[in-house]
């Protein structure tokens, strides 16, 4: 496997780090999205492999080659061959190691099966991890993987320690591992006496530490009850002893008080490693659930994270970022793409260039967002003269919500729910009594719910049944047919498809069982959902129009020795055949084969050098992308789709289409299922719809295309309407990434708080 000189040097820091590092065994692998993390982890996994490993001679031979290119690595490369490298490396454990005699005799970590490696990803990138394990290691190299997830996972944690490398997703760690306790209750842990006896080793080990301790007997009797609890609710992956434990994109255990950081904090390991490209993202507070998983000491009591880190922070933002980079430069590495070494970058990755399009409003748009846009502000003004701006935090959102929609399309204002009355869903609701439902109705309702998943004013809100509101994106990313943990803090309810309510069904089902009596009507959300011949007016959308006016200037095949009069006549006949075939289709899906690349074809005289260049086209709501594909179908561009909605059958499909099929030229995007890792490089092309208020999840978007393997330039479209909120969007983006380079210690200046604060809510409503 071929490594570049800075995943070398990555993989050369990441085994002094699991060796020789005093501070835990592990960290950070904080590169910029598309440096090869991914590549850099496996070499690890082949480099420092389990003692448990099968086969950790081959291996080692064959990565010889590798090894030599390296500093410092002979001895743990010699230690990997001989394969007892275990117990001096290993604080907590003392491993109880049986020879293998054969594949089926383990070894066994207090009384737990030993096994290899562990990663932890979300599900959209699990055939990633997979596929990648499958083709860049050799055969030679005799590396066993076992994706584990779905129904038929097996039951038996022996069988998971039979393999090298497992790997699973957030929501089936969250399942099955008992969770740590919340950061305000572990605190009597900590002042317990057995953490002085071991100040280096952390909460998930000391119990077992000093089991003859007479001291604290009964209060570790009290745990083991507890504990014992614990372990009978644990299934597979809580009931081995992990090698080593990857989290990859970790940002997913960023908030320290949901389930799935605790759960992740609970696994069993000896080594530890987060991957991010983007450790922190709204907030130096980001950073405590990975100190916490990597048993940073001290940092991993939450206490002795706000004073020693968030506190000098706040007090000298100047001084509090310089002892933070120190902090972190011990345990975490981070390169950019601009990052030089030896005086060259890293990776020399072809030109990005970024156009902020500033776009009209057409009289009939300004007028429309002129109005909505007095209406907010009179309202804002109240709460200001109130005081009340913090009480009335949701509404306001909610506000910014419909002028950010208004800057896209009016059509978005209306506010829209999905009008589908969900199968899965209606039979369970049905069997709820009525006051439930209501209940339920009235947490929608009430537009004073946020997402919990995405924190802004839901989009398409559903409920579920532990009565907490999300989009129906944000909540369906969570939900595949085995991963059923409610997302919100602190609720863990197990959740399905049936178990989440639109407000269609639960108001089918409220109209079934009464007759309308008592029907809690909330004005606004009963009207009539849009028409399809509503969705025509999509092109009154000045937004679009310009972006559908890029992707045809893409979309043009270019061709070389023609004059452009018969090219164009070609193209015009192709669309004229298409839309024919279309409506003979009685208004079905829009299917185009190719016709463009037919008609070249029978007139060879042409030449076509390329057909056309591939873009993505990215925007926060569904909606939006529902829009968006009426001029599309209209056009002769072929596009695919891809949303939080989807299964992800089909978002690899759609994938799959866009990156290999050279007739497909345009992927319309969410960007919230943009974030994971996905490889879109057959794109040379970005187009942002609209602004989100964190730019890392912008920048997170475009390295889909931007990335290494990209081999064209990459140009970016970033739409925005003048004179309006996302001009002030934008300058409050500034600001946040400031923070961000400020706490990586990219940038010099001191940083600033990122919340939307009392002031940024007045400079956005213009007060
Ligand atoms: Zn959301
Ligand atoms: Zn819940």
């Amino acid at each position: 496997m071929p490594l570049l000189r800075h995943q070398r040097i990555a993989l050369s820091w990441m085994v002094q780090k699991e060796t020789a590092s005093l501070h835990c065994c592990g960290g950070i692998l904080a590169d910029d999205q598309g440096l090869g993390k991914t590549i850099s982890t496996i070499a690890l996994i082949l480099m420092e492999r389990s003692p448990s490993s099968n086969c950790s001679t081959e291996a080692t031979e064959h990565d010889k080659p590798e090894a030599l290119n390296l500093d410092e690595d002979d001895e743990t490369g010699v230690s990997a061959i001989d394969g007892l490298k275990d117990a001096e490396n290993s604080e907590s454990f003392v491993l109880d190691k049986k020879p293998l005699e054969n594949g089926d005799s383990l070894s066994m970590v207090k009384g737990r099966p030993a096994a290899g490696t562990l990663v932890v990803c979300p599900t959209s990138v699990l055939r990633q991890w997979a596929e990648e394990l499958q083709n860049k290691v050799t055969e030679k190299a005799k590396l066993s993987v076992l994706v584990y997830h779905g129904s038929h996972r097996t039951k038996d944690p022996i069988e998971l320690a039979k393999y090298d490398v497992v790997l699973t997703t957030y929501s089936i760690v969250s399942m099955e591992v008992p969770k740590q306790s919340l950061v305000d209750q572990d605190e009597e842990d900590r002042k317990s006496p057995q953490v002085q006896d071991a100040p280096l080793e952390s909460s998930g080990y000391k119990k077992r530490k000093h089991p003859h301790n007479a001291t604290n007997k009964s209060l570790k009797d009290k745990k083991r009850k507890g504990g014992s609890l614990l372990e009978s609710a644990a299934r597979p992956l809580a009931r081995v002893g992990w090698f080593r434990v990857v989290l990859d994109e970790a940002q997913s255990i960023k908030n320290h008080r949901t389930q799935v950081a605790r759960a992740c904090w609970g696994l069993r390991a000896k080594r530890r490693w987060c991957l991010s490209g983007t450790p922190i993202q709204n907030a130096v507070d980001d950073l405590y659930s990975y100190f916490r998983f990597l048993r940073y000491d001290p940092y991993a009591v939450y206490k002795s994270f706000c004073s020693m880190i968030k506190a000098p922070i706040s007090r000298n933002p100047a001084v509090g970022y310089k002892k933070l980079q120190a902090v972190l430069k011990t345990i975490m590495l981070r390169r950019t793409k601009g990052t030089l070494l030896d005086g060259e970058p890293i990776v020399t990755l072809p030109p990005k260039s970024v156009l902020l399009k500033k776009i009209d409003f057409s009289m009939e748009e300004r007028d429309f967002y002129s109005k909505l846009e007095e209406e907010s502000r009179a309202q804002f003004e109240v709460y200001a003269a109130e005081g009340t701006v913090k009480q009335n935090y949701v509404n306001i959102l909610l506000m910014l919500l419909r002028l950010r929609q208004a800057c896209d399309h009016r059509q978005l204002v209306k506010g829209y729910d999905s009008n589908s009355i969900w199968k899965s869903s209606v039979e369970m609701a049905r069997k709820l009594p009525k006051e439930k439902l209501i209940l339920l109705w009235n947490c929608l309702g009430a537009c004073l719910a946020i997402c919990g998943s995405c924190n802004d004013s839901p989009e398409d809100a559903v409920v579920t049944i532990c009565g907490h509101v999300f989009c129906n994106q944000c909540i369906r990313e969570h939900l595949t047919t085995d991963e059923n943990i409610c997302p919100a803090a602190q609720c863990g309810a197990q959740l399905s498809t049936t178990s989440i309510f639109s407000r269609a069904t639960l108001s089918s089902c409220i109209f079934d069982q009464s007759d309308n009596g008592g029907f809690p009507c909330h004005p606004g959300q009963l009207e009539p959902f849009e028409t399809n011949a509503e969705l025509g007016l999509s092109c009154n959308s000045s937004k679009i129009k310009t972006a559908i006016e890029i992707l045809q200037s893409l979309s043009k095949p270019k061709l070389q020795n023609t004059e452009f009069s018969s090219r164009e006549s070609c193209h015009e006949m192709v669309c004229a055949v298409e839309k024919h075939a279309n409506s003979v289709e009685a208004g079905g899906y829009l299917k185009l084969h190719g016709g463009t690349h037919m008609t070249v074809d029978k007139h060879s005289d042409m030449k076509l050098v390329k057909v056309a260049e591939k873009a993505i086209v990215f925007s926060q709501w569904t909606r939006m992308l529902d829009l968006l594909e009426v001029p599309l179908k209209d056009s002769c561009i072929q596009y695919r789709r891809l949303d939080g909605t989807m299964s992800v059958v089909a978002r690899d499909k759609a994938v799959k289409d866009f990156n290999t099929l050279p007739e497909v030229t345009v992927l319309i995007m969410s960007l919230k299922a943009a974030s994971l890792g996905l490889n879109l490089i057959a794109a040379s092309h970005v187009i942002l719809m609209d602004l989100w208020w964190n730019p890392t999840t912008e920048d997170q978007a475009i390295d889909r295309a931007h990335r290494i393997g990209q081999t064209r330039p990459v140009t970016v479209s970033r739409l925005t309407v003048k004179d309006t909120v996302e001009d002030r969007i934008l300058a409050l983006q500034e600001k946040k990434r400031e923070m961000v380079a400020s706490a990586f210690g990219e940038d010099e200046n001191g940083g600033h708080r990122t919340r939307l604060t009392v002031e940024d809510l007045k400079y956005l409503f213009m007060v």
